[in-house]
């Protein structure tokens, strides 16, 4: 997808400071931390949503990364958040599937 972000990263056109990588999916920081730890894990693939996810295949590396992050940020113990937004009420603002890694503090629930 040409205009979008999230694959202009992926393919190195937009400088991001990558912390993990597997053949399906790459882990960078959040421009915007919410939280000490704050990184997003996106598929190479472009898909724009959890709504367009027709294959799990695309999500498995995302999932499989997003656990081996949380455990180099030494979050396993502690804990950590998953979160994927999906559309306006959740306030999806980019439009290629990512998971938020958070972690590094106690999280309110239910989330706002
Ligand atoms: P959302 O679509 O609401 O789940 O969140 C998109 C997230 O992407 C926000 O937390 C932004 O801070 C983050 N973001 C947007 N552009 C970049 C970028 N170039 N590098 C890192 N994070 C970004
Ligand atoms: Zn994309």
């Amino acid at each position: 997808m040409d205009d979008c972000i999230f694959c202009k990263i992926v393919a190195g056109k937009i400088p991001a400071k990558k912390v993990g990588e597997n053949e399906g999916a790459i882990a960078f920081p959040d421009i915007n931390p919410c939280a000490p730890v704050h990184i997003l894990v996106i598929p190479r693939k472009h898909v724009a949503s959890l709504n367009e996810v027709e294959d799990g295949a695309v999500m498995a590396p995302v999932f499989a990364l997003a656990e081996k992050v949380a455990r180099d940020q030494k979050l396993d113990q502690s804990g950590w958040r998953a979160v994927i937004n999906t559309g306006p009420d959740a306030n999806q603002l980019v439009f290629h599937v990512h998971l938020h890694v958070l972690g590094g503090r106690k999280m309110g629930w239910p989330p706002g």
